[in-house]
């Protein structure tokens, strides 16, 4: 497998990564879709491509209990509302107080060098049938 190829291969993972803004999909997705633009390519190679993108910084994985690692392509400064019915994950921007600073002086016995907020209830989709079913 030649360079090209592998730079042909990675740059079709990450393009589909980035259009999917919203969905934050899978790998399982990542393949199904990246197989439109390059049949040839294995989940193996879809996995190993989507490592690599993430160590170089095009994405960043996003991580729930019990859940397939998910990615991103928006490194915008963002938070999320995960929909506790559909476990999609939305972007939500919105400034925050400082949660950090405060609690590194607290705790100088830590080094603390990030914090994770995450809001949590149901997605307006959900909500729409959850109400039909009622
Ligand atoms: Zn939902
Ligand atoms: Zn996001």
């Amino acid at each position: 497998m030649g360079m090209k190829r592998l730079t042909k291969q990675r740059k079709a993972v990450l393009e589909v990564v980035r259009h999917a803004r919203g969905h934050h999909p899978d790998a399982a997705w990542v393949y199904s879709e990246v197989r439109k633009a390059v049949p040839s390519i294995s989940l193996g190679t879809v996995y190993r491509t989507l490592d690599a993108l993430t160590e170089e910084g095009y994405l960043v994985p996003l991580s729930r209990p019990g859940e397939a690692l998910r990615y991103e392509a928006n490194l915008d400064g963002h938070l999320h509302m995960v929909c506790r019915n559909c476990n999609e994950f939305f972007d939500i921007v919105h400034p925050l107080p400082d949660l950090l600073s405060g609690v590194k002086a607290k705790y100088p016995e830590f080094d603390i060098d990030n914090v994770q907020v995450e809001y949590q209830g149901v997605c307006p989709k959900c909500r729409d049938r959850l109400e039909r079913v009622k």
